[in-house]
């Protein structure tokens, strides 16, 4: 099957009681057993639900991978690649991450003595010079956050496997519509749901995605033993959103392409981060491993304080200001002060977080309406 039928069908089949053809949302803790141990597949929800059970299949599905589990958040799921490791264990990863991921690593897991390496990953031979007998994890994403470089995968997955590590993707920007990491030697994919995928910013959702049996026996041990499972409700709600992604993504893609030709040639903008210029730096690897190249933008404003940016994000009216990304609807927002708030500002500020750079996740509305509202607020 081809990625928009398995968006619509993957996972779901007609209601076995009632042929309801929508995944019914299944409102139960628990399931009635004929004798002790004699049931139909399920005991207790947070270990399976038949809703959420029906969203993990799609998920994996379009991430052309054989398991997938759902998570109450994208945190609870990147928790729980992390419990994999143990104390002295050693992970590399990116120096343009999500703060979160970013926090979990140094202010949750290096307190039990696992060690994390912040490198440039799009020099993927790095992670040879960093890499010893306790190298156990590699974490990548790409596109990277906020500042939009690309890292390339395949290499990546060759430098991880040559040193003995699994190699994690996080593709949250990308969407499985743009990127499969799986296919380009990834161990793991991890998403936020809560962005692309869920895609109408009305869910808190997190994913994992693998095609080797022992890791997803793995994984799925510590995702029933700690529980961090989201319930039927919001499996519904993302079943919902997930059949028409690669309709959003088509038109995410679309004008972000439009909205990105208009920034760079606006004489506010001293910087314009997007992967799909011919001009930026990882533009060949993009063009190798993505469909296309998303509508996340990032600005950087000419001869702006930090006054200044706030002002400017302040006058926006079709982009509202707020974190996250990946929704129908056009968010802006100030990485420094939102969401890598957590980064210390000399960290931040070596890979270009700058205060006056401003993030867009460009939307699906008219494009008319998007670029005069970047008109009036760039001013
Ligand atoms: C939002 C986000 C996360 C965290 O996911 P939540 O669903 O907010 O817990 C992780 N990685 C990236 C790239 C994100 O954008």
């Amino acid at each position: 099957m081809k990625f928009a039928t398995k968006a619509i069908h993957a996972g779901q089949h007609p209601d076995p009681t009632t042929g309801a053809v929508m995944t019914p949302i299944y409102q139960t803790s628990t399931y009635w057993q004929k004798s002790p141990g004699e049931h139909k597949g399920y005991e207790y929800s947070r270990g399976t639900n038949p809703t959420r059970k029906a969203l993990e299949d799609c998920i994996a599905a379009l991430e052309n991978g054989k398991y997938g589990l759902a998570f109450s958040s994208g945190m609870a799921a990147t928790d729980t690649v992390l419990r994999l490791l143990k104390p002295g264990d050693e992970v590399i990863t990116g120096n343009d991450l999500y703060g979160g991921s970013y926090r979990i690593f140094t202010k949750v897991f290096e307190k039990f003595g696992i060690r994390f390496h912040f490198l440039d990953l799009s020099k993927p031979s790095i992670i040879k010079e960093h890499s010893n007998a306790n190298t156990k994890l590699v974490w990548v994403e790409t596109p990277t956050n906020p500042t939009m470089q690309i890292i390339d995968i395949e290499a990546v997955a060759k430098e991880a496997k040559a040193a003995g590590a699994l190699l994690v993707v996080d593709n949250t920007f990308a969407s499985p519509y743009l990127q499969n990491p799986l296919d380009l030697g990834a161990d793991i994919v991890m998403h936020s749901v809560t962005k692309y995928i869920g895609g109408h910013s009305d869910v808190v959702m997190g994913a994992l995605i693998t095609n080797e049996e022992t890791l997803y026996k793995e994984l799925f041990f510590y995702y029933n033993a700690v529980g961090g499972t989201p319930g039927p409700q919001d499996s519904f709600l993302v079943l919902r959103g997930i059949k028409t992604l690669h309709l959003r993504m088509k038109a995410h893609c679309e004008n972000g392409r439009q909205v990105a030709a208009y920034l760079k040639k606006h004489p506010r903008i001293e910087k314009i981060y997007w992967p799909g210029f011919e001009d930026h730096p990882n533009h060949e690897v993009a063009k190798k491993q993505m469909r296309d190249f998303g509508g996340m933008i990032s600005i950087v404003l000419k001869d702006a304080s930090l006054q200044d940016t706030f002002e400017v994000a302040s006058r926006f009216k079709v982009f509202s200001l707020a974190e996250s990304l990946g929704g129908v609807e056009s968010l802006l927002n100030h990485p420094a002060t939102m969401t890598h708030g957590s980064i210390p500002k000399e960290v931040r500020e070596k890979v270009g977080v700058v205060d006056n750079l401003l993030r867009l996740s460009v939307g699906v509305e008219d494009i008319e309406d998007l670029l005069e509202d970047l008109e009036q607020a760039l001013g």
